[in-house]
């Protein structure tokens, strides 16, 4: 520990944050930021006035970290270091290191919106530009100069853009921990190879015969091309023979790994044997395993985008950064001189790869962002003028405030609603939020909650099942099909039978369906119990049932469900199984093949129906549909009319180019405040027609 780069910089960096109220402190990842400083802060008696919490981006990372800071301390994790977790919880009254996701902080401060538990809160990761650490860089700003006296703030990153953060913090002081890097060489291919997969499998193989020892860390793109990696690797290095090389292990990395595989990768590797280490993005910054020498970089990474103008997610492979590429290189030079092989040309890094990465703001929907936002209500925030590091694009804020407004979360002039201000204080994505505020008046709350449970559970509950469609279909008969609604009604009939098995682990197993995350399901749904009971000041009917509902088709979930994905809508188009998306966009979509909902005996699929995601797979794809009915869709196509997105925003301040001291009720100019383009009004006034058309036929 006490040759941790950072350690040796106690001095400094105690000197500097006791005259600052924020400090940006820059090290090479493994320098010790995330495991160090929250403990120099401890030893300096900082935690005697309120908690240290330090956030962390990713879900594993703060876990992983605080058992290491627990460790260290030799504690109990959970007793005086401690995480949360959306979801999980394990901090006691005895935690003074409190390690946390950006996320839970960002709740914490609903409320306490001063977070006066704390005394010190590090952003970590902050190179990570994740959304959610960029709304905390906005809070915090304004929060040091209210509590000035006794809160310290500081941001830590890997990478070397502190002068921007500098900038944003009124030019706080910028401290360089100067690591202990060795040398990396560099190598490129010629071309980029057909199969990203069999060329790191190829390099890794021939590193490992023809190298000196030293563990090899691969860069995949995610869990499935790690799994294929790992099998292929394990075949070749047993195919290899006895005696030409020494012993190796493949070990996985991801964020969906059970802890007790996680921490494998911290164990040194056994006298003679290389380990071989196949991750996600995950090891470029996020957790730092020693005894790395070579690494393998393709040069990709799997990103989530979301395109406001469509409304469509993809889960796309992308190029990385050049800041990434050379963090990834980075991981190789720790111990000792080391090497990077990279599977692209350098003509490809030098032309294609961007300088930094995209920040998640500027690439994810923000309807949760806003409406977060907007609840905090505090007189010196507002939204429209909020200082973000990077602002996000008009059109998305605009795309966030029009579906805030089409499930009731803002009113017409763009203040939160009653409504609103509840839904922000649940965990969810507004949309499953408004679900189940109008669950709870159909009086269907108990099953609204379960399917919120199933869609929140971060794991993948049906990991069990194979890939293959053949084996799915196979097993999927003995589970619940949906009865003809959809995976929402699914996945409730799914969870009601655990509950009639009396939550059986056998059940699971018996049904492929991953045990952890069913129990985690189960924890996830007791505590939005919780939560909706604290809303609504009172008991409530939660547990889990739902025979009732069964035998008149769910309509009540289903009705919730309708207004909650108000914007989540598709209509099917006449004489044809594709949909036409009801959004501020129509898109032509399909059900993904994935779905229990199926065409009826006469081929056709129900006219309407509500999706929980789109995504471009490439082709556009309605990910977890379930069936409505048209007269529940009738009145958002109304109040999709009477939409008017000057109002809604009200004069979007900061992304307006205008000067500031414009009336603030003259129409503006410049794309952000346009108002609902008229290809969009006749498309409304079409659906409304079809609508009409079919009622009349009945
Ligand atoms: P940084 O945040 O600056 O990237 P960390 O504080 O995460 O650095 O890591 C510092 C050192 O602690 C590294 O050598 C790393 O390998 C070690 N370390 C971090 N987490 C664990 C863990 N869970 N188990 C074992 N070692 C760890
Ligand atoms: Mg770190």
């Amino acid at each position: 520990m006490a040759n941790l780069p950072i350690v040796q910089y106690e001095e400094k960096i105690i000197e500097t944050v006791e005259q600052n109220p924020v400090v940006v402190i820059i090290g090479e990842t493994g320098s010790g930021k995330s495991t160090q400083l929250s403990r120099m802060f401890h030893r300096r008696g900082y935690s005697k006035s309120g908690i240290i919490g330090i956030t962390q981006p990713r879900r594993v990372a703060a876990v992983s970290v605080a058992r290491r800071v627990a460790q260290e301390l030799r504690v109990q994790l959970g007793e005086e270091v401690g995480y949360a977790i959306r979801f999980e919880d394990r901090t006691s009254d005895n935690t003074r290191i409190k390690y946390l996701t950006d996320g839970v902080l960002l709740r914490e401060s609903l409320a306490n919106p001063e977070l006066n538990q704390y005394s010190v809160i590090i952003l970590d990761e902050a190179h990570e530009r994740s959304l959610n650490t960029d709304i905390l860089l906005g809070l915090m700003k304004r929060l040091v100069r209210l509590r000035a006296s006794n809160l310290k703030v500081l941001v830590t990153s890997a990478t070397l853009d502190g002068n921007k953060v500098s900038k944003f913090f009124s030019d706080c002081p910028v401290l360089t921990i100067p690591g202990k890097l060795y040398p990396v060489q560099i190598f490129y291919s010629n071309e980029r190879p057909s199969s990203y997969l069999e060329s790191s499998l190829k390099t890794a193989i021939d590193i490992h015969v023809g190298q000196p020892e030293g563990d090899i860390l691969i860069f995949m793109t995610g869990q499935d091309d790690i799994e294929k990696l790992v099998s292929k690797l394990e075949d070749k290095v047993q195919a290899l023979e006895e005696g030409s090389c020494m012993d190796a292990i493949i070990l996985p990395l991801h964020g969906s790994l059970p802890p007790e595989m996680q921490v494998r990768v911290f164990s040194p590797s056994p006298p003679d044997c290389r380990r071989i280490i196949v991750a996600t993005n995950i090891a470029e910054t996020s957790l730092t395993v020693d005894g790395v020498v070579y690494v393998i970089d393709a040069g990709y990474v799997k990103q989530r985008q979301y395109n406001p103008s469509t409304g469509m997610y993809s889960l796309d492979v992308v190029q990385i950064s050049k800041v990434q590429a050379s963090q990834r290189a980075g991981r190789a030079g720790r111990t000792r001189p080391g090497k990077c092989y990279r599977l692209y040309p350098s003509k490809v890094y030098e032309d294609n790869f961007l300088d930094v990465t995209v920040p998640e703001i500027q690439r994810s929907s923000l309807a949760g962002c806003v409406l977060y936002l907007k609840s905090l209500d505090l007189p010196d925030i507002d939204i429209l003028k909020f200082d973000f590091l990077d602002p996000p694009s008009s059109e998305t804020l605009e795309d966030a405030l029009k579906q805030l407004y089409l499930i009731d979360a803002i009113d017409e002039h763009g203040t939160i609603t009653n409504v609103g201000q509840k839904m922000a204080e649940l965990p969810l994505e507004p949309s499953l939020s408004r679900t189940l505020m109008e669950a709870n008046n159909y009086g269907c709350l108990s099953q609204a909650l379960t399917v919120a449970a199933m869609l929140s559970a971060e794991t993948s509950l049906l990991s069990g099942w194979s890939k293959t469609e053949k084996k799915r279909k196979h097993t999927m008969s003995n589970l619940p099909d949906g009865s003809g609604f959809g995976d929402h009604i699914q996945l409730l009939q799914i969870f009601e039978r655990w509950d009639q098995s009396d939550y059986d682990i056998g059940w699971c197993k018996d049904n492929d369906l991953q045990v952890r995350g069913m129990l985690f399901v189960k924890d996830i749904r007791k505590q939005l119990s919780q939560i909706m009971q604290k809303i609504a000041k009172g008991p409530l009917d939660v547990r889990a049932h739902g025979k009732s509902e069964e035998k008149q088709g769910y309509k009540n979930l289903r009705k919730a469900l309708c207004v909650g994905f108000a914007n989540q809508l598709a209509e099917r188009k006449i004489h044809h199984n594709g949909y036409r998306t009801l959004g501020f966009k129509a898109q032509v979509v399909q059900v993904h093949p994935s779905s229990v909902l199926k065409p009826d005996e006469l081929g056709k699929f129900p006219d309407y129906v509500v999706y929980h995601e789109l995504i471009a797979t490439p082709r556009p794809y309605m990910r977890n549909v379930c069936s409505v009915e048209m007269r529940w869709v009738m009145p958002i196509i109304n109040k999709l009319g009477t939409l008017d997105v000057h109002k809604l925003s009200g004069g979007l301040g900061h992304i307006d180019e205008e000067p500031e001291e414009k009336a603030p009720d003259l129409p503006k100019k410049g794309a952000n405040v346009a108002a609902i383009p008229d290809d969009r009004k006749s498309q409304i006034q079409a659906a409304r027609e079809r609508f009409l058309a079919r009622k009349g036929k009945k």
